[in-house]
């Protein structure tokens, strides 16, 4: 009889072990995942592992706090526990909207869902910027929405009206030949004074001069994940000047000469053109042509002391002088992002895959099912845009060397 007991104990002892080491075995393995094991509170690289030789085609991608969310518990440091208030360092940063007060009801959504997602929990101020004064019923209804403070400024109208240098008349022609044309937007004034402010005058705006980061939102958007830490922060600790969710071909009709307008500019102000650009994200051969990639603007995470610099403020002075924000229809998203990608070293612009993004008719859905279950993500994979045809992200990572996130090519 105590035979067989000692029988039962030696084999019970036997399956745990084995329990536990298949577990452990888990937990490495998930930690193999991660490039650097450091944690982002103990502030990771960025510019990803340096071992790889310089003719390795492919270098390890860039550090992205999302690696270690994969494999983080909510017991280690670095994880922002999603139940209550953040209490890490804070940056001087800023939600910043440009709205009419007709599109109260819309922007009521984006914020609800910026909140739940992630501001409810570091309570970031937001300006709200109108070129008409704010109604009550939009200051009540998105004070009530966030958890910050709030701030709504009326925008001074030299930054949204015509220049004295415009002809009228040809600015008049152009509307009416690109309403014919049925190009979207084609025939309007007050679209045109959006984009040339968002290109040259949003951080400039005395409420925005008390920040150093942005994070532009718009009507209408949405947020498809938990983030679990602070993409401000992040920025800072890793000298990141841009950022992007989604990024595309611009149409040709609405820039035709502007990067005629690039090139004079870069031309008369070499000394504003970064070495190790990204100009390998604009052109396709070596800058004489515009591929009209862009980084679409309507989600921007930034560096606003960037914007306000001296090279940002020549570069929009020169194209806001050759007038096609009025002759033509220069979006604020190529004017961005050439500005980025041209001024900035590549290194200090960023992809975040882990920050899931809507805005008709695109979506951003994360790269890797592992991230999505980690981030409660609701969006469809198969909607993610990324690696589609019209997308410009694989060239963005191609011109980085980074690697494509694991699923890129089974996903969507
Ligand atoms: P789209 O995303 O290019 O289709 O353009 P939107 O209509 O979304 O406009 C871009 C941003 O500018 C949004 O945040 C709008 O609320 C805002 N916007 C557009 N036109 C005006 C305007 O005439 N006045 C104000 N105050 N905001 C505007
Ligand atoms: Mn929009």
């Amino acid at each position: 009889g105590v035979r067989y007991v000692r029988y039962i104990i030696v084999a019970f002892f036997i399956l745990t072990v084995i329990y536990f080491v298949s577990n452990s075995a888990d937990v490495t393995n998930l930690r193999t995942h991660i490039p650097d094991s450091k944690s982002p509170s103990e502030g990771g690289t960025n510019s990803g592992t340096q071992d790889a030789s310089p003719n390795d085609a492919k270098v390890k991608t860039t550090y992205d706090p999302a690696q270690f969310l994969m494999a983080m518990t909510p017991n280690d440091p670095g994880w922002d526990d999603l139940t209550s208030i953040n209490k890490g360092p804070r940056m001087n940063a800023t939600f910043v909207t440009l709205a009419r007060n007709s599109d109260v009801w819309e922007i009521a959504k984006s914020i609800r869902q910026v909140e739940d997602r992630f501001n409810r929990r570091y309570n970031y101020d937001w300006v709200f910027l109108n070129d008409q004064p704010f109604d009550d019923t939009f200051k009540k209804v998105t004070t009530s929405l966030v958890s910050g403070k709030t701030y709504y400024g009326l925008i001074p109208e030299e930054h949204w009206s015509f220049p004295d240098w415009i002809d009228q008349d040809k600015a008049a022609r152009v509307r009416k030949e690109m309403k014919e044309k049925e190009i979207i937007y084609g025939d309007s004034i007050s679209y045109r004074h959006m984009c040339r402010f968002e290109s040259g005058f949003f951080f400039r705006q005395e409420l925005m001069m008390n920040y150093d980061y942005y994070w532009r939102v718009e009507p209408s958007v949405e947020l498809f994940c938990d983030i679990h830490y602070d993409p401000f922060r992040f920025m800072h600790e890793n000298n990141k000047k841009y950022s992007f969710t989604i990024s595309l071909y611009e149409y040709p009709e609405t820039i035709p000469t502007l990067w005629d307008s690039v090139k004079k500019f870069m031309k008369n102000h070499p000394e504003h053109i970064a070495s190790g650009n990204s100009m390998g994200f604009l052109s396709d051969d070596g800058g004489e042509t515009y591929n009209r990639c862009h980084f679409w603007s309507n989600f921007e995470i930034g560096n606003l002391n960037w914007l306000r610099s001296k090279a940002y403020l020549d570069y929009f002075e020169s194209l806001d002088k050759d007038g096609g924000f009025f002759y033509e229809r220069w979006g604020d998203a190529p004017v961005h992002s050439i500005a980025a990608a041209l001024m900035l070293p590549k290194e200090e612009i960023h992809f975040f895959n882990d920050i899931a993004y809507y805005h008709v008719p695109f979506t951003h859905c994360p790269t890797g099912e592992n991230l999505r279950t980690a981030l409660k993500c609701h969006c469809k994979p198969s909607d993610n845009f990324d690696w589609k045809g019209y997308s410009c992200t694989s060239r963005f990572f191609e011109i980085n060397n980074m690697e494509k996130p694991e699923g890129w090519d089974k996903e969507g």
